[in-house]
Parts: structure tokens; sequence; C-alpha cells
């Protein structure tokens, strides 16, 4: 049996009751086996969610503002761990030490905002066609909120969503990737400190089981998607993952937030400030080891500037510091595993069968066990097959155009709508980017990149994206029920539409 790592240790993680030999928790940065842990039964699955249900119908009833409360003590308790916890992402999703950082920042900032919400969780009042009546309507918590969640946003994407379905009134059953369990169970115990703190300083005692963490793989993912007592689930990864839940879910008219992969475009236009393009580029393209749903992997710029801009790109893309995602000068980390690696060398093949010149790509000789890859950058003569796929791995493909309208064309002409920017200092082509004829992407930004969205905003995408919104905004409506109420303060019954119905 392994000892503990030091992180675990750092955040008060013991590992005994999870303990098991069904899922093997290993780090990308070396290929270290971290932990052995087990795997919840689809019978210990359904068991969870009905604990989770029979909690919902305690907490559906406490005002919003103390849910509130909650999901601040629990924003309290990743400031205190955000060292910890970051560390933690970056030891187990191979991300660099100040995204595992920012991931956790992103977690605190949700808390805020949900603290926030749970004051503003506001219906309309509607004007009624009948004398003496007044509409309304009310928002109310639906349920327990499933969420399943990818590898490479191991922590804050599980946040987005419990943030909001907790100060919603809703449970919430979590099932994250099988490739990162332990920042999963880092959260779980973490939330659990943050109910202990409520419980310390409020008169009655939260229901017990408000959150639940259901270890596993896709099997688990389909209880979760076919258990009626589910009735919002959000799932973050592939399309083809996506397709399954959302049948599963269709079959019994279940509510699906569905947040899947991207293949994000940028035009960079003649106006384009060229040093801000070759920044945004750069993180956008390699960073998170291009494993990011809003990595850019499309570049379409106007032929008059790629003799210029492309020998720029060249020299940053050598440049980055792949390595080690702990030491302080490292930018690119390591792919999650083999099969991310042999995926991103058959889509490099296939590429140059296309048509296309790579330059990078290759392996790069850190440690045995450890997949780390210099970022490639691929001229294609065309927008082919290979463009059109998302390959989760540093590749950025390189196009050109003459006209503008052709340019926006090429860049929706993918299955996927998740990010997509422009870079121009021209007024006319970025309203039309981001008009209702332009780039057909969740996500439309102008002079910044596809990667690094903020909480503020919903976020999400169209197409095989899914059209799920997550985080900011009005999201939080996905994880409530609305109901309409009319009220009749007067001493008739007249009916709508002036139906007459004299009995
Ligand atoms: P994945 O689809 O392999 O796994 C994601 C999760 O789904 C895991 O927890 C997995 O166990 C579960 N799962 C797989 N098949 C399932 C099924 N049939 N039913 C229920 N659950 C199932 O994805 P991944 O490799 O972990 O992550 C990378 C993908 O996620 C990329 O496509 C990326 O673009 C996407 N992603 C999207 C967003 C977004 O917000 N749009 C964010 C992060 C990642």
């Amino acid at each position: 049996m392994e000892t503990a790592h030091p992180i675990l240790a750092a955040l008060g993680i013991d590992l005994t009751l999870w303990q098991g030999d069904a899922l093997t928790a290993r780090s990308p940065c070396d290929g270290a086996v971290l932990a052995r842990l087990a795997a919840a039964t689809p019978e210990e699955a359904r068991h969870r969610i009905d604990l989770a249900h029979a909690a919902f119908l305690g907490w559906r009833t406490i005002p919003a503002p103390r849910r509130g409360e909650l999901v601040r003590l629990f924003g309290n308790v990743l400031r205190e761990h955000k060292a910890a916890l970051g560390a933690l992402v970056t030891l187990e999703a191979g991300k660099i030490h100040s995204e595992g950082l920012g991931e956790v920042q992103e977690m605190i900032d949700i808390c805020d905002f949900a603290v926030g919400l749970s004051r503003q969780l506001y219906g309309l009042t509607i004007a009624s066609e009948r004398p003496g009546h007044r509409m309304m309507e009310t928002w109310h918590p639906l349920g327990v909120c499933g969420v399943i969640s990818a590898f490479n946003f191991p922590v804050a994407v599980w946040a987005w969503n419990a943030a909001l379905a907790l100060v919603c009134g809703d449970t919430v059953v979590w099932k994250p990737s099988e490739k990162t369990p332990l920042t999963a169970i880092a959260c779980h115990v973490l939330f659990r400190k943050a109910c202990a703190a409520f419980d310390a300083t409020q008169p009655d005692p939260l229901p017990p089981g408000l959150h639940q963490l259901l270890l596993g793989g896709r099997d688990v993912g389909v209880v979760l998607s076919e258990s009626p007592r589910v009735p919002v689930l959000s799932a973050t990864g592939s399309v083809s993952m996506g397709v399954d839940v959302a049948a599963r879910l269709a079959r019994r008219l279940g509510r699906g937030i569905l947040e899947l992969g991207g293949n994000n475009g940028m035009v960079v236009a003649p106006s384009a400030d060229l040093d801000l393009v070759v920044r945004a580029v750069t993180f956008a393209a390699v960073g998170t080891a291009g494993q990011r749903c809003t990595t850019l992997r499309r570049l379409i710029i106007h032929r008059s500037i790629a003799e210029s801009l492309m020998p720029r790109l060249e020299r940053a893309f050598d440049s980055v510091r792949v390595g080690n995602p702990f030491a302080p000068d490292t930018l690119v980390g390591p792919l999650i595993d083999e099969a991310a690696f042999v995926a991103m060398q058959g889509a490099l093949a296939q590429a140059r069968a296309e048509g296309g010149v790579v330059s990078g790509g290759e392996r790069v000789a850190i440690g045995a066990a450890g997949y780390y890859v210099r970022p490639a950058l691929v001229r294609m003569p065309a927008q082919s097959a290979v463009v059109a796929k998302e390959t989760f791995a540093p590749i950025l493909y390189v196009m050109t155009y003459d006209d503008f309208d052709a340019a926006v064309a090429l860049h929706n002409a993918v299955p996927q709508g998740l990010s997509s920017a422009i870079f121009t200092n021209d007024l006319r082509e970025a309203e039309y980017f981001m008009s209702a004829a332009g780039s057909d992407c969740g996500i439309v930004n102008v002079n910044i990149g596809t990667s690094g969205a903020e909480i503020g905003g919903a976020f999400g995408g169209e197409k095989e994206t899914g059209g799920g919104r997550e985080s900011g905004s009005d999201a939080w409506r996905a994880y409530m029920r609305r109901a309409t109420n009319t009220i009749n303060f007067g001493r008739d019954l007249p009916l709508a539409q002036g139906v007459r119905f004299d009995i």
C-alpha cells in the first residue's frame, strides 16, 4: 500500500475510506501511482442518489440566503487550502502550477458569485389580462443535481455546478473523471469541512448527505443518466459521452446541461495588433498542453500578414518551456496519458497526409513515464477532415484567407461551437463577428484569445458542444424549476381569452 502523498497529507486527507483496487490514480508528471481506490458499484451509486434525494427534501426549504452561507463558508475553506489543492491539481492533472492555483481561484470566484446569487433568485411579476388577478413566477429547487466531469478541469467545473446547485436548493451527486479521483476526494472532504463549520454556528444542523461523491468510470455515469431521481445532470466531456448521456436523459425526459468538445478558431485580420496576437495565440493554443475545451485549435490568418506572423508564432512555440509542471518557468506540462499522446501523433500523421506542413509535435524526453510534447504548429492548405475534429493536445492548424466573409464561413464550418475570437482593429469586422451572421459559438471574443473565460459570464457552446450553459449570468435557472402563479384577489372567476363557461 502506498503512503499518502505529502500534498494529500497537507489537505488532511485520509485515503483509508476510499482505498480499493478498481481505480489507479496516477500522476501524468511521471506516471507514479498515487493511490489505488475503490469505485462505486451501480447499487451503491443508486443508494447515494437516494441519500442525496433525502437530503434535498430538507435542504429545499432552507432559505436561499442561508444556503448561500454554506457556500460562503466553503469559499473560505478553499481560500485556506488554495495552495495545497492547486498543487494537487498539478500533481494529478499535470497543469502548470499557476493554472492549478487558477483553477482553485475559479472555485473561490464561483462561490462568491453564488453567495450573491442566493439573494437574487428572482422571478417576474406579469400583467394579467383578467381583472382582479396577478401573475408571477417563482423559482424552486429542482432536486438532485448530477455532475459528471472531465479530467482537464478536475475541480473548477464541479464547483461551477455545485456552488450554483446548492444555493438553488439542489443537492449534488458528483462523478469525477476516473483520471482525477484524488482532487475529487479533496473537494468532497473540504466541502464537509464547510458543512461542519456551518453546523457549528447555526441553530439547526444541515441535512446529512448534501454532497455525494461517486468514484468510478462510465458505468457510474450511466446510473446518473438513467436515474429518475436526478432531474438535472450536468455532463462535461467528449461529444461521444454527451451523445450517450443525452439519449439516456431523453428516454426519461431528464434535463441535461451538456458541456462537450470544442474546436475553437481565431480570425486574424490585417489590422490586428500582432504583438497581442502572438501572446494570445500562444497561451490559447499551448496553455494546459492544449487540453482545454477552449484551446485554440484553428487559426485563420489574412494572407497579407501570414508571412510576418508565422515566424513569430514559430519562435514562440519553440521557446515555451515544456517540462515539470511544478517548476516555476514551465509553461507546458505533460499530456494526461499515453492515449492522449497516441491520439496526437495520429492527428499529426493525418494532417501530413492531408497536405499539412508540421513543425513541432515530437515527444520531449523528461523522465521515462510522462508524455511531454512540443506544441505543434501545422500549416494546412484547407480545413480538411483532421482540422474539423477535436484532438485534445497542443496542435494549432493554420489556414489563410483573402475575403472576410469566407473567413467567417470557414470559421463556422466545423461541427463544434464552443469558443471563438477575432483579432482586428476594424470596428465593422469586430461587430460583424459578434453579430447573428458572425461566429456561431457560445463564446465570441474580440482581441482576446479563446480560452480563459471568467465566471461572471454564462459558459458553454452550440452544435456538438451541447448547448449547455454554466457558471455566471442566468445559468442558475437550469438548476431550478419555474412555477407560474396566477392569483385571483377579486370576487369573480373570469376565464382567460374571454372564454364563457357558465354553470
Ligand atoms: P470523457 O468524455 O472521456 O470523460 C468525461 C467524463 O464522462 C468522465 O467522468 C467519464 O467517466 C464520463 N463518461 C464517459 N462516458 C460516459 C457515458 N457514456 N455516460 C456517462 N458518463 C460517461 O472526456 P475527457 O477525456 O475526460 O475530457 C476531455 C473532453 O472534455 C474534451 O472533449 C473536452 O473538450 C471536453 N470538455 C468540455 C468542456 C466544456 O465545458 N465544454 C470542459 C472540459 C472538457
